[in-house]
């Protein structure tokens, strides 16, 4: 298991954003993460990260704990924020060396992985504009380009099409499902199931802090797209939830065209 949590809980004083959280995601999957704004996917990302410490229960990535190890997780694990900040007035490229050097990759070896990541996200021919210049989208390739340059096995994204056009969305989800192909585990959070159902391999639903639904794609659009407009989760077993959807009545109210979920 690449991600293991067991009861994972995050409270802020009164708030809890992350509650009892079980999330298991192997080798090799792209899983997403989805839920309204507010629902702790954040929160979730950041103590897989160990950027956060979990206020109760546990959490492995890599059978690591990241906020015993952060260093060790940090060298293999990749993370795009839902906005990277680059400097602007310097070019992909400038970006890109800067970040290879705080990496630490030789300069041989990090001009090789930067041609490379440049030439998979389709900026070799803009490597040298100032990155002020970029559209959002390709920020984000730009991004993603940086978390490659370490050729982590794990990779996360939070929010990663929050801003970008239709089409540069759909663009970027497909770069992202392309690295399951190099065996990268991939875990994506986002508030829009219909745009990220079709890369993922299982998503996970939450609602106020709450996993509180589970499945491959297919189960999943079935049971909670499959009609109306507004439709009801209906409280039945899926990989052992039940209860928590049955504790929940008040759930699961999911806009199924629209923008996302609410
Ligand atoms: P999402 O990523 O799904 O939008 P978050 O994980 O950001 O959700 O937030 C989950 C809940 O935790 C929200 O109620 C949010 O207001 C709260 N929260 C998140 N971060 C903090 C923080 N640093 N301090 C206090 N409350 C927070």
């Amino acid at each position: 298991m690449v991600i293991e949590t067991q009861g994972l809980t995050k409270r802020y004083g009164r708030v809890v954003a992350v509650e009892g959280l079980e999330l298991r995601i192997e080798a090799g999957e792209v899983y997403g993460l989805l839920g309204p704004n507010g629902s702790g996917k954040t929160t979730t990302i950041l103590m897989l990260l160990g950027l956060t410490e979990p206020s109760a229960g546990q959490v492995r990535v890599l059978g690591l704990d990241p906020a015993r190890e952060p260093l060790s997780l940090k060298r293999q694990v990749g993370y795009l924020p839902d906005s990277v900040g680059f400097y602007g007035e310097m070019s992909a490229w400038e970006n890109l060396s800067y970040i290879a050097r705080l990496n630490g990759l030789p300069p041989a070896l990090a001009k090789a992985r930067m041609e490379r990541v440049l030439e998979r996200m389709g900026l070799t021919e803009v490597a040298h504009r100032p990155v002020g210049a970029f559209s959002r989208g390709m920020r984000q390739r730009l991004g993603l380009a940086e978390v490659l340059l370490k050729e982590p096995k794990v990779v996360i994204l939070d929010e990663p099409t929050l801003g970008l056009d239709p089409e540069a969305a759909q663009e970027f989800l497909q770069i992202i499902r392309s690295l399951k192909s190099e065996g990268i585990t991939v875990l994506l959070s986002s508030h829009l199931l219909h745009q990220v159902q079709a890369i993922c391999d299982r998503v996970g639903l939450f609602h106020k802090g709450k996993l509180v639904l589970e499945g491959r794609v297919e189960e999943l659009a079935q049971r909670v797209l499959g009609g109306a407009y507004r439709i009801r989760l209906e409280a039945t077993p899926l990989n052992g939830l039940a209860e928590r959807l049955q504790a929940l009545p008040e759930v699961s109210r999911v806009q199924a065209e629209g923008q996302g979920l609410r």
